[in-house]
């Protein structure tokens, strides 16, 4: 900064009157008077800008702190329900791939390719309850995608509160 009057650049900050509206007003006005440690000549800054950053700065930690719980918690049941799809999968196929291979197989009896044809016919009909039960899992530890849901309209209904708390800031900053 320059001093408008003699072109000094060195002040005496702060002096006396920082004005700073901020605190409960709709639309702040923060403003830093500098005087010229030559001239004495006054000069007034709007700091609404610097104000804003640092309100929106916090604003963000906050969001991200009060987030991190929720969010960690549906990529927890998010990962858990993509291994138990993947786990249940590959069982099935597998035991889809032994089954075909079997009936394919022409050394085998009549009485043992039909079995198989019929255990593939069954297969083919299995429920997700059944492929989960192959590998050992079960239904009762699969994800609720109820609270799957409700963690996400969670988190997009703190995200929407947070984008206007952000533009509040700066409206009520703008210069
Ligand atoms: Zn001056």
């Amino acid at each position: 900064m320059k001093c408008t009057q003699c072109g000094n650049t060195s002040f005496l900050k702060d002096v006396d009157f920082p004005f700073d509206n901020s605190e409960g007003a709709r639309f702040a006005r923060t403003y830093k008077i500098y005087v010229c440690d030559q001239c004495g000549h006054v000069e007034h800054f709007y700091t609404g800008p610097v104000e804003a950053n640092k309100e929106i700065q916090q604003l963000e930690m906050e969001f991200k702190n009060a987030t991190a719980v929720t969010k960690s918690e549906l990529n927890k049941l998010s990962r858990k329900q993509s291994d138990m799809n993947s786990k249940a999968k590959h069982a099935y196929n597998k035991e889809t791939e032994k089954l075909e291979a079997l009936i394919s197989d022409e050394s085998i009896t009549v009485a043992l390719h039909k079995k198989a044809k019929d255990d593939l016919a069954e297969l083919k009909n299995y429920k997700f309850e059944q492929k989960l039960k192959m590998c050992g899992l079960s239904l009762v530890d699969y994800p609720d995608r109820r609270q799957i849901a409700s963690l996400q309209s969670q988190i997009n209904r703190q995200e929407k509160e947070h984008q206007d708390n952000i533009s509040n800031i700066k409206r009520k900053y703008r210069n």
